[in-house]
């Protein structure tokens, strides 16, 4: 993520804001210029700052607080960019469902912004195409079963239940999670879909180098399942695997790892718009420096991605523990796991017509 500056006054803004806190402005979020810009009143539409010469209105989910992007204002979808792509919202008059909805679409948003960056295709259900993104946010059936978050062919299912911090951080601590958030959920369950399309539907060879980094995808997924509830993560898993998690089934190793890739890219890019520099003055041992004057969803090496995330990492887990806070980012990333992560993002490199 990236900091933002009004365009009318230049207070500093951060990805979430509606208003600059300066000048007043109302701002909207420019998908297809990836910045978040002050706008202008124009009859019933807006100008903005960052794009003069088109007139702009907000997605209709702005009524609802839950949305601060834009679309053209001759777009015949009343939702931007990342609306579109919803299927089922909870029902709007319960408020403890509204506010559980925000916040679901809050990490929703954080991760399209990362995919546009990486200029990775989201196609829409009337695009045409065979394997179309869609979410559903689903709260629990009142008969007492549980919505399940998961991936299937394309249609994404969040658990509401995951929006509610109680709930979320219960289960983070039944399953022996070491972090589970929602964005982490949108960034995993997008990893599984990004799977159908780029080895998937890449045919035998891609799949062979699939399976000579994470394992074989053919394995039974609901033995899998069982036997990872049963037995837990195999001893030494740390040596492998990004997560306990990861170590289920091929599927679920490629879903973390993407979503890690994700985690770093983003947190890299915030760390590079505060122009933080890690340097520590009591170490000589370069593995312990970063400069981080660099965008990461354009780095073509993906050493330079993980040698200044290790740093960052070192600095802001003793941030945290400063504040008495658990680790930012609890996990290691094992030779093996850097392995499987340049493979990741040689695939999203290739996807988004990046130069390699
Ligand atoms: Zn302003
Ligand atoms: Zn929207
Ligand atoms: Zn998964």
């Amino acid at each position: 993520m990236q900091l933002f500056k009004c365009g009318r006054c230049d207070q500093v803004l951060y990805f979430e804001n509606t208003e600059c806190v300066r000048c007043g402005a109302k701002l909207g979020f420019l998908p297809e210029r990836v910045a978040l810009s002050a706008l202008e009143p124009d009859g019933a539409a807006w100008v903005a700052h960052e794009r003069p010469g088109v007139r702009y209105r907000f997605c209709r989910n702005w009524e609802h607080s839950a949305c601060n992007w834009m679309l053209p204002a001759e777009d015949p979808s009343p939702y931007c960019r990342a609306c579109r792509h919803n299927r089922t919202i909870p029902h709007l008059g319960d408020d403890a469902r509204l506010q559980a909805w925000r916040r679901i679409e809050v990490a929703k948003r954080r991760l399209f912004y990362t995919l546009l960056r990486l200029r990775l295709p989201t196609p829409t259900v009337d695009s045409g195409d065979p394997e179309p993104l869609s979410f559903d946010f689903l709260a629990d059936p009142a008969d007492g079963s549980r919505v399940m978050t998961g991936h299937d062919n394309g249609h994404i299912t969040i658990a509401l239940s995951e929006a509610d911090d109680p709930t979320r951080e219960a289960a983070r601590v039944a399953m022996g999670e070491l972090y589970r958030t929602l964005l982490g959920h949108f960034r995993h369950e997008i990893g599984h879909y990004y799977w159908d399309r780029l080895v998937r539907d890449a045919g035998e060879a891609e799949l062979a180098r699939f399976r000579a980094l994470f394992g074989d995808d053919r394995e039974d997924y609901g033995e899998a399942l069982q036997r990872y509830y049963a037995n837990g993560a195999p001893e030494g898993w740390q040596d492998t695997h990004v997560s306990r998690y990861a170590t289920m089934h091929a599927w679920e190793d490629w879903a973390e790892t993407w979503a890690h890739y994700l985690h770093i890219v983003d947190t890299l890019e915030m760390a590079a718009a505060f122009g933080i520099r890690i340097a520590p003055d009591i170490a000589d041992d370069p593995a312990m420096e970063a400069d981080i004057s660099f965008d990461p969803h354009r780095v073509a090496d993906i050493g330079r991605l993980i040698e200044a995330w290790l740093p960052l990492t070192y600095a802001v887990n003793s941030l945290n523990r400063a504040m008495g806070q658990p680790d930012l980012y609890p996990f290691a990333i094992a030779p093996p796991v850097a392995e499987k992560m340049a493979y990741i993002h040689a695939l999203i490199r290739r996807a988004g017509r990046l130069p390699a």
